[in-house]
């Protein structure tokens, strides 16, 4: 009993014909088949008994070609028969095996395996391709060709999904991998399609390289921008916090996340250089007014001091015409009256002055304070200012408290669930409602999630307007429960803005925690896994 299976026994045949320095003509490869496998040479075919293969081998074809697939378009099938046709019709025995191994190829399934084809019952020898010359021996189109077509089919696809389709290297490279596939099945493997195939891989392997290339040169981009943030932001101790939280992201590798965040923070830093530069013309036009209001101040002031100057001048003159002692004394009381009450008004501008320029430098000295506090605040504190929940530093704490926890517990430990919470189109309710009410619909949120979650659970604010689970104890399907309970629990409205209901959803992403694992690591994955929710609808939890 010959345990080979067919490739195996065609390989031998192949080396058998070398070794004896044979021509590959069909005589000697299905003599050196015969000789390989064990078995008789065959019978000649009659081509009258071949009539219930052949029906079977059009029915499989006919249902074939109706049934597409991804990598078999009905087009496709169409152009692959074409060519078989074309290159066997004058021989009946092989145009019958290059069918049988092109309707095997489109089933991604090895024809000699098959029960259901009685057309193999005449065809156990494969014939080989006699137009190859001796160089390049052929391997037989039925066998070996329907092994390789799934490896070569599938090269395909992987070029199609590791590069861009708007790549046209990348568009090439896989439409002449489909040509080769093509081509081995009409006309079967031989040295020359190795290559080929190799040949293509190479080409295949560059392209990625030069993809890898990219992505390194868009990191360093993404670290460039994020330092140079720092020299023009105006606020610049925020500014310089967040590039140092995205270096120290970007040092771990280039990620989805990472290349996100430094988006999200270059599209922050404009909105707050704007807001920035709206304050600072505030400030200009109300510095203006002041000086406008000091000017009449001292506009008033020159005008008494003014009266008072041509007053003098008069009561001079009164006093140098002055005759008597009474009318003397009655200017003289006239003059200590009126420079009383010069005396009185400068004295009340200048206390005013005082009092303004006091309090001034005491709010001066408050927000400075208030400044200070606020940088030494948001460096300890771990609660969110906002929502009140957890902040980053708190998330740390209380994973590192859960895994301290699973370490704890040791192999039976109950897992660990992670979830990544993202707002759906937050952008827009902003836009359209204001960033107060964007605000109100974050601290509603985190309050209303806190609500529904068990006390052993943790919820931590992570960014912008991504939330964190953790979820102790808690199995992944289990946890996708919940948060799908969570999303289904938001179907009222979450607060009123202007008398009106708004409504607000999230999508989610969980992943169970890895033993081991950094946080950072198990996010990735639930990013992942969020994005899925993403993509496909949004207010859906997807797992990683
Ligand atoms: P998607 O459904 O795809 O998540 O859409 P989205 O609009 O939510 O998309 P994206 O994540 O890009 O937008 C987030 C927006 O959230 C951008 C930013 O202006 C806003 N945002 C981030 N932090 C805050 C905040 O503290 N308050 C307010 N009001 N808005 C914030
Ligand atoms: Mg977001
Ligand atoms: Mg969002």
């Amino acid at each position: 009993m010959n345990t080979l299976t067919p490739a195996q026994v065609a390989k031998g045949a192949l080396r058998r014909l070398a070794t004896a320095k044979l021509e590959p003509t069909p005589e000697n490869y299905a003599r050196a088949y015969a000789e390989e496998s064990g078995q008789p040479l065959p019978p000649a075919v009659d081509a009258r008994s071949q009539g219930p293969a052949w029906a079977s081998l059009i029915e499989k074809l006919v249902k074939g070609i109706e049934r597409g697939s991804k990598q078999w378009t009905p087009a496709r099938k169409k152009e692959s028969l074409q060519r078989v046709l074309d290159g066997s019709r004058g021989d009946l025995q092989r145009l019958q095996q290059r069918l049988q191994a092109l309707v095997g190829s489109w089933d991604g399934e090895r024809q000699p395996d098959d029960p259901d084809a009685p057309a193999d019952a005449g065809l156990t020898a494969p014939a080989p391709l006699d137009e190859a010359p001796a160089a390049t021996a052929p391997v037989p189109a039925d066998e070996a060709a329907t092994d390789w077509l799934p490896v070569v089919a599938s090269l395909e696809g992987t070029v199609r999904a590791g590069l861009p389709a708007e790549e046209p290297r990348a568009v090439e490279l896989a439409d002449h991998l489909a040509q080769l596939a093509d081509a081995i099945a009409a006309e079967g493997l031989s040295p020359q399609r190795v290559a080929e195939v190799d040949e293509l891989c190479q080409r295949a392997r560059r392209l990625f390289s030069h993809r890898h290339h990219l992505i390194e040169q868009l990191g360093s981009l993404c670290r460039e921008l994020s330092r140079g943030l720092v020299e023009v932001a105006e606020d610049d101790s925020w500014a310089r916090g967040q590039c140092e939280s995205l270096e120290q992201r970007l040092a771990d590798g280039v990620t989805a996340r990472s290349v996100r965040a430094a988006s999200e923070l270059l599209a922050e830093t404009r909105s707050r250089q704007q807001r920035v530069r709206d304050e600072r013309n505030a400030a200009r036009d109300a510095l203006k007014s002041l000086i406008h209001r000091m000017l009449a101040e001292v506009g008033e002031l020159g005008e008494h001091t003014g009266r008072f100057h041509e007053s003098v001048g008069r009561h001079a003159e009164a006093v140098a015409s002055a005759e008597s002692l009474e009318s003397l004394a009655g200017v003289v009381r006239e003059i200590v009256d009126e420079s009383r009450a010069v005396q009185e008004l400068v004295g009340a501008a200048q206390r005013r002055m005082q009092d303004e320029h006091a309090k001034a430098s005491e709010l001066e000295t408050r927000v400075r304070e208030l400044e200070t506090e606020l940088r030494r605040l948001s460096e300890e504190v771990s609660t969110d200012a906002l929502t009140q929940v957890a902040n980053r530093r708190g998330l740390a704490q209380a994973f590192e408290a859960e895994r301290a926890r699973v370490d704890r517990a040791g192999p039976e430990a109950p897992p660990l669930a992670i979830a990544l919470i993202d707002i759906d189109n937050f952008k827009k309710l902003n836009d359209t409602l204001g960033h107060a009410a964007g605000d109100l619909a974050l601290k509603s949120l985190a309050a209303a999630v806190r609500e529904r979650l068990r006390p052993v659970d943790h919820l931590a604010r992570f960014g912008g307007e991504e939330f964190v689970v953790l979820l102790p104890a808690t199995p992944l399907a289990e946890a996708q429960q919940a948060l799908t309970r969570l999303q289904r629990g938001l179907t009222e409205a979450l607060f009123l803005h202007e008398q009106r209901e708004v409504f607000v959803t999230f999508s989610a992403g969980v992943t169970a925690w890895r033993t081991g694992e950094a946080l950072e690591t198990a996010l990735e994955r639930a990013d992942e896994a969020l994005y899925e929710a993403k993509r496909s609808g949004k207010n859906r939890t997807c797992i990683a």
